[in-house]
């Protein structure tokens, strides 16, 4: 299947930029230019925020029910077209059909799941303290034009959430998405403009990201800046935010510690967790990072985890059985070395990878690295890549504190036979996201954000509709 050239959606058509830059997209299997993508200017940006004005005044005043069933219909599209869009999105980002296949059908249960909520957007009744002639509301209205921006490691995930929870509550959402994999996102606004969104309601652009970044949560047009991405890119985004009173949600980065406890089902943790591990080549920000077992099961966990790796069949994702793709692009190949670099120099040892395959496309061994000292970049830095770190822990509070070490709180995971380990652990461990005895399964209806570091705010359950929405105070005496 060829790979689209992908255009700036602005006012609900595709065009090219005023000034007709493009840039080009890569396929990281190979290395080779697969097509091209158009580069915004500010005349682009400034229709933009003019068509994302009118559309948020348009779909602000439709009923939650046609909006719904605009909604339903793009779910729709988006599971008729799945085949097609995961070749389209494997070819520019890497991953294997069967993931890419599985995220474009997650977005349509993604945008099914908020096409319900949007009917239960309430506002509430409060008693008077002081009349019983006055009548005291609370309304929440959609807070107005937002600007999102979006990364490429799960390239149509991380908007279709964004957008879902927006066009539920009534806004309408100018998208910034990455250059790097840009058709998959595309995909997904032909979705809605087939489904019949109103003009506006929708934009998408590329171009670079920090122009655009910094014009868009500046401009009076955009009231709610979101930002997927990495922390330091999402603290200077919040800072902006904050310097123009702009309403923010950040999605950033993690760095999952895995608690195997000593009376955890070992084949159950190797089994949750090692998928985890490598699917999208490690490049999920809730993928376990931190391994911390018990020292008393340590080697029975790695020689299964070990056995697993040796066993993925990394290649092309286009191909066939592909279970690992290759890196989304040379920048994380590059830390992949540099981590293993790291951690050998500091004394870990590699128990399976660490090393690039071949010369032409990212590839990079699954790579399992143990006895990893707390100090290396490994431990400390989000890697983002199929490497596990393995530490071993006489006693769960020693695994507590290692958890808490960092200032990231974004995704943990745990296993234990003993509810009483559960249950401290769920308590203590400080993370947005914890799964006990199970791999990482979000789902819309549950919350997702991280906290410190990694965030705040929500992009799941009704959380993330409110993150969209003002609430008002409006107060009526009966004269
Ligand atoms: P990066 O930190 O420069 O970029 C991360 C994302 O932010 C990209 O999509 C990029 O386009 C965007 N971005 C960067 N600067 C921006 C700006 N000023 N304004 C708006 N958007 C901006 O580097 P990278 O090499 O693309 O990714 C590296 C790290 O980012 C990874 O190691 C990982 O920690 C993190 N990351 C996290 C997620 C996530 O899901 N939370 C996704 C992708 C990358």
């Amino acid at each position: 299947m060829t790979y689209p050239n992908t255009q700036l959606f602005i006012n609900n058509s595709w065009q090219d930029a005023a000034d007709g830059r493009t840039l080009a997209v890569h396929n990281p299997a190979t290395g080779k230019e697969i097509g091209r993508v158009a580069h915004a200017s500010r005349v682009d940006l400034d229709r933009a925020l003019e068509a994302a004005q009118k559309g948020f005044e348009t779909w602000r005043d439709m009923l939650p029910a046609d909006r719904s069933k605009i909604m339903r219909k793009a779910a729709g599209l988006m599971r008729e077209r799945a085949a097609d869009i995961a070749n389209v999105l494997t070819q520019e980002q890497g991953k294997p059909l069967v993931e890419a296949k599985g995220e474009a059908l997650a977005a349509a249960d993604i945008i099914e799941w908020f096409a319900e909520e949007g009917f239960r957007v309430y506002g509430r009744i409060v008693p008077s303290r002081s009349s019983l002639s006055m009548r005291q509301m609370v309304l929440k209205d959609p807070i107005g034009v937002v600007a999102a921006f979006t990364p490429w490691n799960v390239p149509i995930n991380q908007v279709v959430r964004k957008v879902s929870a927006a066009l539920a509550a009534g806004c309408s959402m100018l998208i910034k998405a990455p250059e790097e994999t840009p058709a998959g996102p595309a995909a997904l606004i032909q979705a809605f403009a087939d489904a019949g969104i109103p003009a506006g309601v929708l934009g998408l652009v590329y171009g670079n990201p920090a122009e655009i970044s910094s014009y868009l949560i500046a401009h009076p047009t955009i009231r709610k800046i979101t930002f997927t991405g990495s922390t330091p890119v999402g603290k200077q985004l919040a800072a902006m935010a904050g310097q123009h009173m702009k309403r923010v949600t950040m999605e950033l980065g993690g760095h999952a510690p895995v608690i195997v406890a000593e009376d955890a089902d070992i084949s159950l943790a190797v089994k949750a967790t090692a998928g985890a591990k490598f699917r999208n080549a490690g490049q999920v920000c809730i993928a376990p990072t931190r391994f911390l077992v018990h020292e008393s099961i340590r080697k029975e966990f790695e020689q299964a985890l070990v056995k697993h790796a040796n066993n993925l069949k990394v290649g092309d994702g286009l191909t066939d059985g592909t279970q690992m793709g290759p890196l989304a692009n040379p920048r994380r190949l590059a830390a992949m070395a540099e981590f293993t670099r790291d951690a050998v120099a500091q004394g870990a040892t590699v128990l399976s990878g660490g090393e690039r395959i071949g010369d032409t496309g990212n590839f990079w061994q699954p790579t399992i690295l143990t006895d990893v000292p707390i100090k290396a970049k490994v431990f400390n830095d989000e890697p983002f890549g199929p490497m596990a770190a393995i530490r071993s822990f006489n006693t769960l509070e020693e695994a507590i504190l290692e958890s808490n070490r960092l200032p990231y709180g974004l995704a943990g995971y745990a296993f234990t036979r003993s509810l009483k380990n559960a249950d401290l652990l769920a308590r203590r461990v400080e993370v947005g996201m914890l799964w006990v005895n199970m791999p990482a399964m979000p789902s819309a209806e549950m919350p997702f954000g991280g906290i410190k570091d990694s965030g705040y705010g929500s992009e799941g359950g009704p959380e993330a509709l409110d993150a969209y929405l003002n609430a008002r105070s409006i107060s009526v005496m009966n004269v």
